[in-house]
Order: C-alpha cells, then structure tokens, then sequence
C-alpha cells in the first residue's frame, strides 16, 4: 500500500535543535538514536502503510519524563507517536518521520489494587494477559481480551478502545475504564473520572481520551474495573452448511436474549488455516463454525450452552460439539486467538474490520462473498460475530503486485456495504491512519467538523500523532 502515515518530516535544523534540547532537559530519559533501534519502531502491524522513520525513541520510566518529552516537542513543533506494543491493526503507532515515538513499555507497573472499590491503577505499558493473570491470582476479573491479548499493552487497548472475545458480555476496553492520568500536548497533565462507579461531573473526558488514538493526550495510567473471577468456561462449536446459516444461528441467539460470553465465527478458510496448524480435528467440510461460551455457575453454563445449541440447530447446524474439559476449552479458544497468524502462513494478509448491527450479521457475509467474487480476491473472514463485528482478512501471494490495487478496490465497497447495512468501517481497530479517508462517509463532514474542534481545542499545534484518525 502507498497510503502515507504521517505529515511532512520537520527540518533537519529543527531535528537537531529538538535533539539538543531534550539532552539538555532531560538526561536521564532513555533515548534511543541508533537508526537500527528505531527502525523496530517504524511499523506497527501494518506493515503495508509507508510509516516514516522516527527521529527517536524515548522509553521513559515516568510521567514526569512523559510531561517533560511532550513539552520540548511541543516547543520545537516535533509530532509525537505514542506507542505501545506496536500490534495495531490501523497504524495509529506507526512511525513519523522526524518525530518523536515515546513507547511506554517501560511504565508497566500494577500501581494499587483496591480490592474495596473492585478496581485496579496501572501504568500504561503492562502487557493485558500479565494484568489478567495478576488479578486471577487475586480471585478478581480484568475483563477486555483482545486477541491479541498475550503481546498488547493497556496503553494500546485504551489508545484503541480494543474490543476482543468477551466484548458482546462484558463490552469494549471504555467499558472497563474509571479513570485516567493524561499528558497534553503542552505537557500538562489531567486526571479524569476516578474510582466511582457512577460520576457525571462534566464532560466524559475518560471516554473521549478512550479510542483517540493518542491524537488529544497520552496516557500514564489507568483506573480499571475488576469483576469477581468467573468460573471457567463451558465451550461449544457448532458447524454449519453456509455462512448464512451460521449468521442466522447468531441472530437467533441474540433474538432469544442470549448473552454468552464468546459468539465467534470461522469460515472454511479460517478453520482450514487453523487446523492445518494446529491439528485440532476442526470439520473442514463445513462453511462456517461458531464458538460459543459461557462464563455462568454450573447450571446457569449448562442452560445457556443448550439454548444456543437449540439456536444453531434451528439455524440449520451440521454438528455441535462440546469441549470435554477446561484444557480442551483452553485449547480451542486459542486457535481462535491465533486465526490472523494461521492465515499469515499463507501469504500477505490485509484484515479488515468491519461491523453491523448484529441481526445484519448474514447480509453482512453475503456481502463480503460477493465482494471477494466480484474483484477476485481471496478472502477469509473470522470475528466476532456476536457483536457484528466481522474481520474479512484478503489474501495474496507474497509477490503479488495486484495486491494493493485489488485491495483498494475491494475495501471501498467493503465499507460501502457495511455503512449500507447500517454498520461501521472499523469496530475495534480503529482509523488511524489507514482508514482516514474513509470516515466521512461515516459519520458525515459536520460530524468530523466537531471532531476537529476537540482536537484543535485540545492539541492547537497539532503535535499529537498528526494524521491519524482526522
Ligand atoms: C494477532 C492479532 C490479534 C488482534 N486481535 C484484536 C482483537 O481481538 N481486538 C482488538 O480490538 N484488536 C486486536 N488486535 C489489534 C491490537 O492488538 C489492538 O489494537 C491493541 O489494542 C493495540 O495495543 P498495542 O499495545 O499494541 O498498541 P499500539 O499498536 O502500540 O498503539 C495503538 C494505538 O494506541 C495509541 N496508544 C498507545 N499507547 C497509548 C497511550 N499510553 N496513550 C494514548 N494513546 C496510546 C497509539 O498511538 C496507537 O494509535 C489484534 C492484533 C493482532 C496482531
């Protein structure tokens, strides 16, 4: 892809003079200038965008280090990538070109549980499964998972307000969020909400902060909402003969008021890739597998397991099968995890992440079908489709050269579908910079009028990741 990630590089006066001054500022924050340890920070996982090259990388330890970088920036007009992990689906922590990427990975702490007010305070760089595990051990639940949950950071999931597996019970990463410890672009810092369950002073700023793609602040730390750890899992797969059928099996479920924990779809594609590496004995004749779970006490697992099981027979279902145990669950759900990485053994892969209003969710697949026929691309298509939320993955050989082109063209009437059906262009990836373009069509130019405002409002410079999301 030729899409740029980024404005214009500053001068190389100004990047030098910016170099300067943070020597002279703040010695103590680690730096690096190396090309080659920058050039880990060109990417994240798009690596079909141009990203630029950062200037540098700075790993700070604190928010005052955060506070202190943000402000010679600001002085010397220097953009400024917040990053995690670097797993992002939309380029939103891809590199600039003489800017500044301040990853956070270095704030990792678990800073206070409360186990009073069910809540925990992080810093911003901890890995989501280690904060999971943390609190597991505690008896207590930190619900959002992406599926990417093993390699992302807090920070990522809030920048993104990642979705994930449990997201159609529990909801997206906001819905987990109290509180927040953000730097501006002048290099202040805020505090938002706090440890109340309910609060109404003012605007919602936590939420706004949530998903905007580090282009108003950064954040430094984060009150999250704990659960009581729910039971393991009762885990299901039901096998059906078309796409279609699996999309009813889903509307039927929501339509009957059924909440689990899990509803995931995988097409034949999808299973073949993660049998193929996997070798878990998947039917592979089948269109299309749903997993459904429950997280409810015995009795209440066995009832909600057998209605989505009445659901997916009326819809049609081939077979339905029970995981035999925890670990066998453990299992399963992992190969789902891994669904992008077993379709990447295949080739290049550019996964979408489009969304409707659930009962769309079969004119959503046929849809996606006939767009892969009409430009003749290959696609697979897995996601979360108790939540509407569909990842189409297109695939090509490595040195395909149509690719791009293809691609573009598929996309286009991708979006046009979903926004036809009443859906959105990204659920849980986010804009970045991938998608820009595209977000008028969206929500309207009025709509992205009021979404400049707030950034120009909060960044006047414009430092903050330009050209992401607006
Ligand atoms: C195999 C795979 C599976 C995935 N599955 C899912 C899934 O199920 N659901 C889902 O939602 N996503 C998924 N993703 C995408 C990705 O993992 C998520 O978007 C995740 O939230 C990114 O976290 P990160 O730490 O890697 O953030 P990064 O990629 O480093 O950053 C993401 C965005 O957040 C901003 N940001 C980072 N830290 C901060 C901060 N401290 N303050 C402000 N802004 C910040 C960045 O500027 C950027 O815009 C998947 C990715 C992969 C590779």
């Amino acid at each position: 892809m030729t899409i740029a990630s980024g404005p214009p590089a500053p001068s190389a006066a100004a990047q030098s003079a910016f170099l300067e001054a943070i020597g002279r500022a703040l010695p103590e924050v680690r730096l690096l200038t190396d090309p080659v340890d920058r050039e880990g920070y060109r990417n994240d996982e798009t690596a079909y965008l141009h990203a630029g090259l950062p200037l540098a990388v700075a790993l700070p330890a604190s928010t005052a280090e955060v506070a202190g970088l943000v402000r010679v920036a600001a002085e010397h007009r220097i953009p400024v990538v917040p990053r995690g992990a670097g797993t992002g689906l939309s380029g939103g922590a891809a590199g600039i070109e003489g800017g500044l990427t301040i990853a956070l990975t270095r704030m990792d702490r678990i800073l206070e549980l409360d186990r009073e007010n069910l809540c925990v305070v992080v810093q911003p760089g901890i890995i989501n499964a280690e904060l999971k595990r943390a609190m597991a051990a505690e008896g207590l639940f930190y619900a959002p998972d992406p599926a990417s949950y093993e390699i992302c950071s807090i920070g990522g999931n809030l920048g993104t307000n990642a979705g994930g597996l449990c997201c159609i019970k529990y909801g997206q990463t906001r819905e987990s969020v109290l509180g927040l410890e953000v730097v501006l672009a002048d290099g202040s810092v805020i505090r938002t909400g706090g440890r109340n369950v309910k609060d109404v002073a003012g605007y919602a700023l936590t939420h706004l902060f949530v998903g905007s793609q580090g282009t108003l602040g950064i954040i430094t730390e984060a009150t999250l909402r704990l659960r009581p750890l729910p039971p393991p899992r009762s885990t299901m797969l039901a096998f059906f003969a078309s796409l279609e059928a699996a999309g009813d099996a889903v509307a039927r479920m929501t339509a009957a008021g059924l909440v689990p924990v899990t509803l995931e779809l995988m097409d034949r594609a999808t299973i073949a890739a993660v049998d193929d590496w996997h070798q878990l004995g998947l039917d592979r004749d089948a269109e299309a597998m749903l997993m459904i779970e429950s997280d409810l006490p015995a009795a209440g697992a066995a009832a909600e397991i057998e209605a989505a099981g009445a659901a997916c027979e009326a819809a049609g279902a081939t077979s339905i099968v029970q995981a035999a145990d925890a670990t066998e669950a453990d299992w399963l759900r992992q190969a789902r995890r891994l669904a992008l990485r077993a379709l990447e053994r295949q080739g290049t892969v550019r996964m979408e992440d489009v969304g409707v209003p659930r009962a769309r969710v079969p004119q959503l697949l046929r849809a996606i079908e006939a767009i892969a026929d009409r430009h003749g691309v290959r696609c697979a298509t897995f996601g979360h489709a108790g939540d509407g939320n569909l990842h189409p993955n297109f695939i090509f050989e490595r040195d395909d050269a149509r690719a791009e082109e293809l691609t573009e063209a598929a996309r286009a009437d991708l979006y046009r579908a979903a926004l036809d059906l009443g859906g959105t262009i990204t659920a849980e990836h986010g804009i970045g910079a991938s998608r820009r373009e595209f977000l008028p069509a969206q929500v309207g130019e009025g709509t992205v009028e009021v979404m400049r405002r707030i950034k120009s409002a909060l960044d006047p410079l414009g430092i903050l990741n330009p050209g992401r999301v607006l």
